[in-house]
């Protein structure tokens, strides 16, 4: 079975390479990042070596080109998104960055003491720690919705916290970057408007995996980053609705966001530049733009099949082994992750031994302790698959957590045949 060819995987460079231990790479840590194809490395290699320079600022040649293919690529992240119009595409420098941006924008503004911010256990930090820290300015509770022991959570759930909490904010991750489980965004968006609640969907997980459309998740505010979708570190995006953008104040101050400043005051520019202060990430743009493209070339849907039959393959091998825990929903459930723990071996171990045999995978607690601390772990091993991974590497990660499994066994074993025999 390979659902894509093996073209895609020749578009990624970095993929041919060994690790230090003489391997063939496997990566299977995409959902902490992805690589990126040819095309992304050459569209950003090509506006560095021939039209790079500051954007919106010069009225020369090079100004003017890199100011088109900045706001060109503008132009591809709206339409990748569906969103109505390029001032609702705030480019921010990742999710983390367009979170912090709303926190303080929107929150400051439109949040006060003993108001809710409503979450789910399975959040990232990024999505956790700006509603803390916004809770220390302005005095506002943050909620958690629980998870169910399928690694759900049931509309009923929601919709009693929304009916009881009546929170200001409901944002939730589209895809949890542990668990993997999917959830339902248009359905929860539209039982949080009909609580008067606000919508943040961390799309992070969603973006490199399927096209969104914002328009039909009629949430408020979509957050996702460009290196987890084959694009570049130091770029993400913020898609907010244009009245609610408009209604909120400028985040950051300096260059590039004001119509004009005097000694007293200043007054911001309209969007989306109000909310992009100082130079841009110009050629990080210009490479999500490219990612984009790149993936829409290949096909969402031909990406979405082969990822899930990667990590049906994994997830049924893993439920073979005995001592192989896995940490999330049936695959059906879920995007290309497959965390996991191995009963009595830590998950640096496990991550370390799959390195040995060039498997890269993810250890610990992936930005998000309030889950493991919920599902009673300090860490767990992660492997996440990508559109250029192959059966071939899921039969060497099975092989390799197989291996961990015996090594460790027959270690605990001797450990404790020593302690008897002292
Ligand atoms: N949200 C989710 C669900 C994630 O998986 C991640 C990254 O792992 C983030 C937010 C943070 O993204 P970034 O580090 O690109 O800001």
């Amino acid at each position: 079975m390979a659902l894509i060819t093996r073209d895609v995987r020749n578009d990624f460079p970095v993929l041919d390479r060994k690790t230090a231990s003489g391997e063939p790479l496997a990566f299977l840590d995409n959902a902490a990042s992805a690589q990126r194809p040819n095309a992304v490395i050459d569209a950003m290699s090509d506006c560095y070596r021939r039209y790079y320079a500051n954007v919106h600022r010069g009225i020369h040649t090079l100004s003017e080109e890199s100011t088109a293919a900045y706001e060109a690529a503008r132009e591809t992240t709206r339409e990748f998104m569906n969103a109505r119009s390029t001032r609702e595409v705030i480019f921010t420098a990742g999710t983390t960055a367009a979170i912090n941006l709303v926190a303080h924008s929107w929150g400051n503004q439109f949040v006060q003491k003993d108001d809710v911010i409503l979450l789910t256990i399975a959040e990232h930090h990024a999505n956790i720690v700006p509603w803390h820290q916004l809770s220390e300015r302005v005095g506002c509770r943050v909620e958690f919705l629980p998870l169910q022991d399928d690694f759900t959570i049931d509309d009923a759930v929601v919709k009693e916290r929304l009916e009881t909490l009546r929170p200001k904010l409901f944002a939730f991750a589209s895809s949890s970057n542990v668990l993997g489980t999917n959830f339902p965004v248009q359905r929860w968006t539209k039982l949080a408007h009909e609580f008067d609640a606000k919508v943040l969907v961390d799309a992070a997980q969603a973006a490199p995996h399927q096209a969104i459309d914002v328009q039909q998740w009629d949430a408020e505010f979509v957050v996702f980053s460009g290196h987890k979708a084959c694009g570049p570190s130091g770029i993400g995006v913020l898609y907010g609705k244009e009245a609610l953008l408009d209604a909120m104040p400028a985040f950051l101050g300096g260059g590039g966001m004001i119509d004009k400043v005097t000694t007293t005051g200043f007054t911001p520019h309209h969007l989306p530049e109000k909310f992009e202060a100082g130079t841009p990430p110009i050629v990080e743009a210009i490479g999500l733009a490219a990612a984009l493209k790149y993936l829409q070339g290949v096909g969402f849907e031909n990406i979405r099949q082969h990822e899930h039959a990667l990590c049906e393959m994994a997830d049924n091998a893993f439920r073979e082994i005995e001592g192989v825990e896995i940490i999330g929903p049936t695959p059906d459930k879920k995007t290309g992750i497959v965390s996991f723990a191995i009963d009595g071996v830590h998950a640096h171990d496990i991550a370390q031994w799959l390195d040995t045999r060039g498997i890269a995978v993810r250890a610990g607690h992936h930005c998000a302790m309030p889950l493991h601390e919920s599902l009673g772990k300090t860490a767990t091993a992660r492997a996440s698959f990508y559109l250029y991974n192959t059966t071939d590497e899921v039969e060497r990660l099975v092989a390799a957590v197989k291996e961990v499994r015996e090594k460790f066994a027959r270690t605990g074993r001797r450990r404790r045949r020593r302690e008897v025999t002292s």
